[in-house]
């Protein structure tokens, strides 16, 4: 799989500080070859590999990933961009009836997803569905849908002999307003091959239906046809999203990933069988980690980042707690604080703070910058040792930083209690919420 790929050509480099270029470039020749297998579109994975050869070149490896795993994690996350992170609902809460057209060749699946779909909406959505069927040039299309409406207790438009498709969706739209249906789902007919006739009918019942959704059903095993088909649809309507039908048989995922790519539509649902409750949302992370085979990996450089954050944490911990938190450390935790979200938010997240948040309560961005610039004009050695700060170095200090001596003195209070309260927190044994703080 590709993550075995990437983990061969990284494993040999083990224990590097950062990603070099030479490294990451050969992993891309890697991810290129696998998606090229996987029969994704070139310029498609062209600017793939383009795009995480910049963000991995130069990054630190986790102490406890290999760069192996390190890249494939950003190849996943890459991927997940891809494939439309975003989740993408359908635009259904509008004036009743909602209606979703549902377009592609004929074989792609339509029938069967809108059934699919109405009973999804139905059951999870706690919708009034009623389908109706356009395809009047197949003998059986509009009695098969009649079939599996009775089979997932969805209500169909009844079959009016003669009548052609544009006139059907006048009579669904009618008939959905005056039953009060909240959901009106359109089938339409579909050809063996994109040509006019379709597109022509396609865009005349959408023009009288006007949909809030139009779901291109495309099959995945197609692959790079399926892409063509959704460029061509969607040149011609307004595609609002993509159902990707067989994708219980698709095991190379190349469809999905050029998908979004290619036409700009979002894969809503991935159709994963013939069963009428074998539709799923699209879920990208899943569809990442089948193309890329991989087990674990994700979560492990996860959890890998956590844990450094979390050493770093004790070690930030145990060094306050054996009184060595001078100024400096202050200083670096002013900065860290006002990253996070200021001071007083955070101090009110640790035991035994109580009374260090009373003293930073009102504090602002403003105020951190001033105890930094307070902290900037004192020596070195006033910083690592603030017992040396006398009435005479405050006023020095209080000059140089533009500040108070009223100041000088609230910064040194606050300074005191902090490292008093750590001293505190280790006797309770809670050294472990402080990652929390430092984290
Ligand atoms: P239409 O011509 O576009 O309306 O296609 P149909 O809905 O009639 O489906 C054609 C065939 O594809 C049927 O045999 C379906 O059972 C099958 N099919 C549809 N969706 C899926 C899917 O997600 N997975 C699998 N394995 N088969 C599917
Ligand atoms: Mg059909």
């Amino acid at each position: 799989s590709l993550s075995d790929r990437l983990g061969s050509v990284f494993d040999r480099l083990r224990g590097r500080g950062a990603l070099n270029e030479t490294e990451v470039r050969a992993a891309m020749r890697e991810v290129r070859i696998a998606l090229l297998e996987a029969d994704v579109a070139l310029p498609v994975v062209r600017e793939f590999t383009d795009k995480v050869t910049e963000q991995a070149v130069g990054q630190q490896v986790l102490k406890s990933v290999t760069p192996g795993q390190q890249v494939v994690k950003i190849v996943h996350d890459a991927l997940v961009e891809m494939l439309g992170a975003d989740a993408s609902e359908l635009n259904i809460e509008v004036t009743p009836p909602a209606v979703i057209m549902m377009v592609g060749l004929q074989g792609s699946g339509k029938t069967t997803t809108t059934a699919k779909l109405a009973k999804r909406l139905t059951e999870k959505d706690r919708k009034k569905v009623m389908m109706a069927s356009l395809d009047v040039n197949r003998p059986a299309a509009q009695e098969q849908l009649a079939i599996l409406g009775r089979q997932a207790d969805v209500a169909t438009l009844p079959v009016v002999q003669g009548q052609q498709p544009v006139d059907i969706a006048r009579r669904a739209l009618q008939s959905a307003k005056l039953q009060g249906f909240d959901i009106l789902l359109l089938d339409t007919a579909g050809r063996l091959h994109v040509d006019q006739g379709l597109m022509d009918e396609m865009k005349a019942v959408a023009e009288v239906a006007d949909p809030e959704e139009i779901l291109l059903v495309v099959d995945a095993l197609t692959g790079q046809d399926a892409v063509n088909v959704a460029k061509s649809f969607s040149e011609q309507v307004a595609v609002t999203g993509v159902v990707l039908t067989r994708l219980d048989g698709d095991a190379r995922g190349g469809a999905a990933l050029s998908m979004r790519a290619i036409t700009g539509k979002p894969i809503k649902f991935a159709g994963m069988g013939e069963g009428i409750d074998a539709l799923e949302g699209f879920h990208p992370d899943r569809v990442a980690g089948r193309i890329l085979g991989m087990g674990d990996v994700v979560s492990l450089v996860e959890r890998a980042g956590e844990t450094i954050k979390a050493e770093e944490a004790e070690a930030m911990a145990r060094k306050l707690a054996k009184g060595q938190f001078d100024l400096n450390d202050l200083r670096n935790q002013l900065m860290q604080m006002q990253r996070m979200g200021g001071l007083g938010a955070l101090a009110g997240m640790l035991p035994g703070m109580k009374k260090v948040q009373g003293a930073v309560k009102d504090m602002d961005n403003k105020i951190l910058i001033h105890m930094d610039a307070v902290i900037g004009s004192m020596t070195p050695k006033e910083r690592s040792r603030p017992e040396l700060m006398n009435a005479k170095r405050k006023i020095r200090v209080a000059k140089g930083s533009g500040t108070t001596v009223q100041e000088v003195n609230k910064l040194l209070k606050m300074h005191q209690e902090m490292a008093g309260a750590m001293k505190k927190i280790r006797k309770m044994g809670g050294l472990g919420k402080l990652g929390a703080l430092f984290g």
